[in-house]
């Protein structure tokens, strides 16, 4: 270009560190996006809400993860684009008629070779699955037996498969929200079926109940119902239990268990989804009763999407979530509120020390805590 022609205007730029100087010339530039390599190494780099959703709309499972992540963080920052991510991805999932299917079964049930076996079954009839899983005692020895690592190692390596061990941190309350929120970007991301997995010891399967569509209650013949510790308001949230490990030796037995249990179904009253659970028997090793099981859960949702019962229950249980998500909240704003943080140790003492009842103690710190919201 004609420098002259510039006049002023090149001659007021010329001096400065402007884009207009004409360098003498500059390195070729990288051919890969430099800040990619970042986002790969998993270094916190973050990314634009925009990022975010192009990546889990495209199936990218690194950026999946990180806004997984971002999901289970308690920073009230990370919270805010969180909360966008979880809004955009229900509206997504909502397009996709998904299949969320709660498994349960005491420690030993075999629960983790179940899924294994049956995950990368429906991942060879052309699903894409997600497991997920709640694990109530996660919190307590922060090592959880739901989330090692060496569990499920063919699923962790097919691409069709995207495993994620429970969150750690938090109230049951607060770690099932969480779940349920991710079961949400997982179902954006292209997975049409999701596995909840939960040990079936204690209050976590009412949490998967209350997410997923379909219930699977795993049980091994030979144990009464309290040796399983399952109670029978868990079998009686079941659609299909399933007599697990029914293979050599125990085949016979888990024949004769399969039929006590399909009796003991029958005595409850019918389901408001107009489905009649059922007892089968199966194995993770010789993969018998595999594909009866697949073929039980995909009866279940033809029936349920035809009699509405589908759309019926996802919408009770968004209210129920609305209603955790508002106590959830609630009590994270009682407890991190400052006035609330310093009292409560004394007055925990006192009522410990016997000097102050539990009911004045509540309102007592109640009414300061409302107070402080005045100020
Ligand atoms: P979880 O605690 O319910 O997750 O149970 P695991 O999947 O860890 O299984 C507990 C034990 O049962 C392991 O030693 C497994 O090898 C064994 N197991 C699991 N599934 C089967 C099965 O279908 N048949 C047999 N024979 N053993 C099994």
């Amino acid at each position: 270009m004609d420098k002259t022609k510039q006049g002023d205007f090149f001659d007021d730029y010329e001096n400065h560190d402007s884009a207009l100087n004409i360098n003498e010339g500059v390195d070729q530039p990288p051919t890969i996006n430099p800040y990619l390599g970042n986002v790969l190494k998993n270094k916190p780099v973050q990314l634009t809400i925009d990022q975010y959703m192009e990546g889990i709309l495209a199936g990218d499972t690194t950026i999946l993860s990180k806004a997984i992540t971002l999901v289970e963080s308690h920073l009230p920052q990370h919270r805010a684009i969180a909360n966008e991510i979880i809004a955009r991805c229900q509206a997504e999932s909502s397009k996709h008629a998904t299949m969320r299917i709660g498994i349960t079964g005491v420690p030993g049930a075999g629960k983790s070779t179940f899924i294994e076996a049956f995950g990368s079954y429906l991942t060879s009839e052309g699903h894409k699955l997600a497991v997920l899983a709640i694990d109530p005692s996660s919190e307590k020895s922060k090592g959880s037996i739901l989330g090692d690592k060496t569990r499920m190692e063919t699923l962790c390596n097919d691409p069709k498969a995207f495993i994620r061990p429970s969150p750690s941190a938090g109230s049951l309350g607060g770690v099932a929200r969480k779940t349920r929120e991710t079961i949400l970007l997982c179902e954006a991301a292209g997975y049409d079926v999701v596995f909840i997995e939960t040990v079936g010891v204690g209050q976590s399967e009412t949490a998967v109940h209350s997410m997923s569509d379909f219930f699977l209650l795993l049980m091994i013949s030979g144990a009464g119902d309290d040796l399983q510790g399952i109670k029978r308001g868990i079998m009686e949230m079941s659609d299909l239990i399933t007599i697990n490990k029914a293979d050599g030796h125990n085949k016979e037995r888990a024949n004769m268990t399969r039929a006590l249990y399909a009796n003991a179904l029958h005595l409850f009253p019918p389901t408001e989804s107009g489905w009649v659970p059922t007892a089968v028997t199966s194995s993770a090793v010789t993969k018998e009763g595999l594909p009866e099981i697949l073929k039980l859960i995909e009866d279940y949702f033809k029936l349920v999407r035809e009699n509405g019962y589908y759309v019926k229950k996802r919408r009770e249980q968004a209210s129920y979530w609305m209603y955790e998500s508002i106590n959830e909240s609630l009590r994270n704003t009682f407890y991190e509120n400052e006035v609330v943080e310093k009292l409560l140790p004394d007055y925990e003492k006192a009522v410990l020390d016997g000097e102050l009842d539990s009911f004045a103690a509540a309102t007592e710190l109640m009414e300061k805590f409302n107070r402080s919201l005045k100020v």
